[in-house]
């Protein structure tokens, strides 16, 4: 690849279903952005504990080629990620939006092989290996739940008093999205068998 060539760049859709196959053995770079509301990621709708109007993540991405010594210009993805979700607060108990804010930088690498060979020492750049349909989307989804805290909490001394909440209105729809207890499941069959 000539060094000096300026390489076409490719819009990226910000369609969910279009992210999931993105080439990148393309010679070309990619830019986009869009948001993705929390029902398009599975894997995070999961962690939520409720769902407001405006949760969800903007994504930004873009790519670009650079020289490396002594081998083919290295492609390097950028993404940013700026949000928020509803975690449930282990102190609590209470539901808190969790706004998140994330940049990231990875290297695409041709193989598995070389992806196990990358220097675990370069915490700024982390190598994905670069298929013809890599899936953008899934990505996206793995470094939001990366970035999640192990013990979700509310920020020191905002933890809402717990009596204050009772008999409140939304109450209620909190309680319908809980599962139920399997306990009282149990309960139900005896009576019912
Ligand atoms: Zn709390």
């Amino acid at each position: 690849m000539n060094r000096n060539q300026v390489l076409p760049q490719v819009e990226l859709s910000s369609d969910p279903s279009a992210l999931r196959k993105v080439d990148f053995c393309a010679p070309h770079s990619y830019q986009g952005a869009g948001f993705l509301t929390v029902s398009a990621l599975p894997r995070v709708a999961q962690e939520a504990s409720t769902v407001d109007p405006g949760d969800g993540f903007h994504w930004e991405v873009s790519t670009h080629f650079a020289d490396s010594p002594g081998s083919d210009p290295r492609q390097i993805l950028q993404l940013g990620l700026k949000g928020r979700l509803h975690l449930v607060c282990q102190r609590c108990l209470q539901d808190f939006p969790l706004p998140l804010d994330e940049e990231r930088q990875f290297v695409l690498v041709a193989s598995e092989a070389e992806a196990d060979a990358y220097p675990i020492e370069d915490d700024q750049q982390e190598p994905l290996v670069a298929s013809q349909h890599f899936d953008l989307l899934e990505l996206i989804e793995d470094e939001i739940l990366l970035s999640l805290p192990l013990i979700p909490k509310h920020p020191e001394d905002a933890c809402e008093p717990h009596a204050s909440s009772f008999g409140e209105a939304g109450m209620d729809t909190d309680e319908l999205e809980k599962p139920e207890n399997p306990f009282n499941i149990l309960k139900n069959m005896k009576k019912n068998s």
